[in-house]
């Protein structure tokens, strides 16, 4: 039977969405993969930057969408490897570029616009998050687990403390 865990969050912030990131990267374990998907300016970078200080990596690294090269790489307790894929050619080889080499190593991989990728070709143990833009300081935030390691890993994360109960105006 699939092992799979579900959460879903509204956060009122960057910072909570940043805060959220945090959490996953802090538990990271070795080889965890991160799908995003939403629409422009939902959050995906924002949240990419809370996994990036989850994972320790140094703060005069900046974290960026990886608009050119496709992949950016900083170190950490593990190596973050930050895909971004909007810009990816129709046709694009994505052998070409290196996605398979980082999906099957004991680096950290997000992966911006991984529904450009084909479903098959993504690791069976990972976490899909989707963003949904919801106002102007509003994300919703859908994570879904799939795998043994990654539904441990977000059964583990507490994101009670994130979502204030009343919505903040
Ligand atoms: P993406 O990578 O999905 O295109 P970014 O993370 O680059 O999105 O940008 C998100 C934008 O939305 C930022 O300008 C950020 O300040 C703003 N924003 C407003 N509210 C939130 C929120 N709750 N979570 C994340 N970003 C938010
Ligand atoms: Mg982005």
């Amino acid at each position: 039977m699939e092992i799979k865990s579900e959460k879903s969050i509204t956060t009122h912030s960057p910072d909570i969405t940043r805060t959220l990131g945090e959490l996953l990267g802090k538990k990271a374990y070795a080889g965890m993969v991160l799908t995003l998907n939403g629409d422009l300016g939902c959050g995906k970078t924002t949240f990419t930057q809370g996994v990036a200080r989850g994972l320790g990596i140094p703060t005069d690294y900046h974290v960026t969408s990886p608009t050119y090269t496709l992949i950016n790489e900083y170190p950490g307790r593990h190596r973050l490897f930050h895909v971004d894929l909007y810009r990816l050619s129709i046709g694009a080889d994505l052998e070409d570029i290196g996605i398979y080499d980082i999906l099957d190593g004991d680096q950290v991989v997000v992966i911006e616009w991984a529904d450009r990728m084909l479903p098959e070709d993504l690791p069976k143990q990972r976490v899909d998050i989707k963003f949904r833009t919801s106002g102007t300081k509003c994300r919703e935030i859908l994570l879904t687990a799939y795998g043994l390691e990654a539904t441990n890993l977000l059964n583990g994360i507490d994101i009670s403390g994130l979502a204030p109960d009343t919505p903040i105006p």
